[in-house]
């Protein structure tokens, strides 16, 4: 039988979505609509974001148990552990448990301000280890990786270390924070496979929908925006057709050459909306 490939399925790799959990009625129903356009691209998994310190704590699994009821998608929840106590994370699992997930993106997350305490755990390879003890090898975990280094980190080697000791501590895959620069992606994994590392590491992918957000986020998690593509961005003022098609193609080749380069899928940071994702997928 030939297999039919969805027009939105990307260069032949396999692609997942992430999702963060809406709050209010209007937010749930933008999601649904978003979720049903870009349902035809086949995912994978699509995953749910988590606020650290529990701020959308039932969020998340409120969210996990529509899109896999409503929407019948295989959904993975994101479980960050600043702030948390092993009872509240325990008490997490089992709910995923009785949900039927069988994925869980493990993170450290960041201390939300205001909140004093780190809670039970320091590191998200203590995550790791702790999901581990509790479930054996019932769910698959994936964690956070960061071809530009974390911001936090002491230096890119000591990351390096970071990284495999989550891996160590039980993960199977890896999923990066966005970037732009493919060639930072391929040595983060040739540096990685040097280490004996050897799980898949699928890079996460922000399509470009409005700059100057991105550039908030940028700041934030120490992605990089190259020169030329801040640059290009501005300079459209506010021309969104011409940032719109422009993104899209960027965006797009970056796709390209990871997947051509080896990267074993893509994760794609949705914000919930649709086009822009979209539009990417539609250029492969
Ligand atoms: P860790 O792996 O614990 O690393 C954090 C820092 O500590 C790094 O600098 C690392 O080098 C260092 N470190 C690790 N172990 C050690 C050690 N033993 N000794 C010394 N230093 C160490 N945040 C959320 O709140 N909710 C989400 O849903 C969410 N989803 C995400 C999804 C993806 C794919 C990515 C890439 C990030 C996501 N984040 C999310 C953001 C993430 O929580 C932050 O980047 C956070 O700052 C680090 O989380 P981590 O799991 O990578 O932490």
């Amino acid at each position: 039988m030939t297999a039919h490939r969805s027009p939105l399925s990307a260069h032949g790799a396999p692609v997942s979505f992430e999702f963060f959990p809406p709050k209010t009625d209007e937010q749930r129903e933008a999601l649904d609509r978003t979720v049903r356009l870009l349902k035809p691209a086949s995912p994978e998994y699509v995953s749910m974001t988590f606020g650290a310190g529990g701020s959308t704590l039932s969020h998340t699994v409120d969210a996990v148990r529509s899109l896999r009821s409503k929407h019948a998608l295989d959904a993975a929840p994101h479980l960050s552990c600043m702030g948390g106590s092993r009872a509240e994370v325990r008490s997490l699992i089992e709910d995923y448990k009785s949900l039927g997930v069988t994925r869980i993106v493990a993170l450290r997350g960041d201390l939300p301000s205001g909140m004093a305490s780190i809670g039970d755990f320091r590191y998200a390879s203590d995550l790791v280890a702790f999901i581990r003890e509790e479930t054996g090898d019932r769910f698959r975990i994936e964690v956070a990786c960061y071809p530009e280094v974390h911001p936090q980190a002491n230096d890119a080697l000591a990351d390096l270390a970071n990284f495999k000791r989550k891996i160590e501590a039980g993960a199977n895959g890896a999923i990066t924070q966005y970037f732009y620069n493919a060639d930072g992606y391929f040595r983060f994994v040739d540096a990685i496979r040097k280490m004996g590392v050897d799980v898949p590491v699928v890079p996460g992918i922000m399509p470009i929908a409005n700059f100057s957000q991105l550039r908030r986020f940028s700041d934030m998690c120490g992605a990089e925006i190259p020169r030329w593509l801040a640059k290009r961005l501005t300079a459209f003022g506010d021309d969104a057709s011409s940032i719109r098609d422009f993104s899209a193609d960027v965006v797009a080749d970056l796709c390209r050459r990871l997947v051509e380069g080896g990267a074993p899928g893509m994760h794609f940071y949705t914000l919930n909306r649709a086009r822009p994702t979209m539009a990417v997928l539609e250029r492969l």
